[in-house]
């Protein structure tokens, strides 16, 4: 792309963006222009229930007020540069922000339902070893307004505005599993999601939406206690050796500290217990050892399992544990008395798998990272087999 393509692209738009406003601080643009607070409730009521992209769609408003909001504010979603369609049905967009920046957002439907799964940033700090977002260095937090704004395009594409109050919607569920590490970028997230569950508008209750982390001990605490969604922890590995390896978050947060967050968490119960994603990596995490491991460490959680074939994505060095492998190792969960599902890939055609997404702002090269993680998932196994032997 010519550095002038690329200036192309970046927004001039000066006007306030009203969708990702909190309800305060649309309740205050509006004070601030004059208005009284029952037109903010109209006009949130436009933009989240309707589905309103713009003030002239706002029939119930004067032409006046609707030329002077016009002239202050605008309703904009992020664009889609590209929209992709699965052979399984899963669809994924490549969203494209004011500055030109991207990410993805992927929805995933089952027959008569489904989960938008939803991006926090562009690129990730973080650098698990096994995930493609991991090799993108993090380029920004998305605001309130791109992350809502995601759910509105999906919306957008399935045409489900206004907001079906029947419940039975095809984007029923909200996924926080796309790029980036939503807990470190709390407030924007924790924004986006109160306007998301808002009653009066897209209305995705909490029960339908899960925050997925890669574990971020202190901010698991705030989300449990503002915003109470369903926790999926990434655990990926028993032990400390092996998750310091292969997820470097693990030397802050060790496990004994983020066991006992997820102990802590609000409304965790056997009724709504929270999920442990653990991706299968051939000899590095999957043996009945690693499984027995598993047992020990979660045993006094409230919790189920969500086990993740390993998606491969250009230049990865790990490969998918084996199918039989998988199922001794979800039978072993299963006979300790959990539930342990062994998640279905989806969309791997067009990359919109768990790990696949990425955006074209490169960290390390695909050599140097597929070294790298070579190494390390050498590392790891020696550890593992050193531990075990001795015991
Ligand atoms: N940053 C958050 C949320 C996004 S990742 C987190 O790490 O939890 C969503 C899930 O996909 C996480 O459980 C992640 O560990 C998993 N994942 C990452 N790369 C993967 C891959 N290549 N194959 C399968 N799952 C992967
Ligand atoms: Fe970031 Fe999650 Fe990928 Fe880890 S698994 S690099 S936290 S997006």
């Amino acid at each position: 792309m010519s550095p002038d393509s690329a200036r192309a692209e970046v927004s001039t738009e000066t006007r306030t963006n009203l969708v990702g406003l909190s309800r305060a601080a649309l309740g205050e643009a509006f004070a601030a222009l004059g208005e009284k607070p029952f037109r903010a409730k109209q006009v949130w009521h436009w933009i989240y229930h309707r589905g309103a992209r713009d003030f002239a769609a706002m029939t119930d408003l004067s032409k006046d007020l609707r030329a002077k909001l016009e002239n202050h504010f605008v309703v904009a979603r992020p664009t889609v540069a590209r929209e992709q369609t699965s052979t399984d049905r899963t669809r994924k967009w490549l969203v494209q922000f004011d500055d030109g920046q991207k990410a993805e957002t992927v929805f995933i439907p089952e027959d008569d339902r489904g989960a938008v799964c939803v991006s926090s940033q562009v690129g990730c700090t973080l650098t698990c070893r096994f995930c493609h977002t991991g090799t993108q260095r993090l380029v920004r937090n998305l605001t309130p307004a791109e992350i809502v704004g995601q759910f509105m395009l999906a919306r957008d594409s399935y045409g489900e505005w206004p907001t079906p109050t029947d419940e039975r919607r095809m984007l029923s569920n909200i996924v926080m599993m796309g790029m980036g590490e939503p807990l470190y970028n709390f407030d924007n997230v924790a924004t986006a999601l109160k306007i998301i569950m808002a009653n009066d508008g897209i209305a995705v209750g909490k029960r339908r939406i899960t925050l997925s982390t890669s574990g971020v001990v202190p901010e698991i605490r705030r989300c449990g206690a503002e915003l109470g969604v369903n926790l999926a922890i990434s655990l990926h590995a028993p032990d400390d050796d092996t998750r310091s390896v292969i997820m470097p978050i693990n030397k802050k947060y060790p496990l004994k500290e983020l066991m006992q967050a997820c102990r802590d968490y609000p409304g965790a119960s056997n009724a709504r217990r929270i999920t442990f994603e653990y991706v299968m990596l051939k000899g590095l995490n999957d043996t009945p050892a690693h499984a027995r491991a598993l047992i020990k460490l979660v045993k006094d959680i409230p919790c189920k399992f969500n086990l993740i074939p390993f998606n491969p994505w250009p230049g990865t060095p790990y490969e998918c544990s084996d199918a039989a492998t998988i199922d001794s190792f979800a039978q072993t969960l299963w006979d300790a008395g959990f539930t342990a599902p062994i998640r279905t890939p989806r969309g791997r055609d067009i990359l919109a798998a768990c790990g696949q997404l990425k955006t074209d702002s490169e960290r390390l090269s695909a050599k140097e990272s597929r070294e790298r993680a070579a190494a390390e998932a050498e590392a790891a196994k020696v550890m593992w087999a050193e531990k075990e032997s001795s015991v």
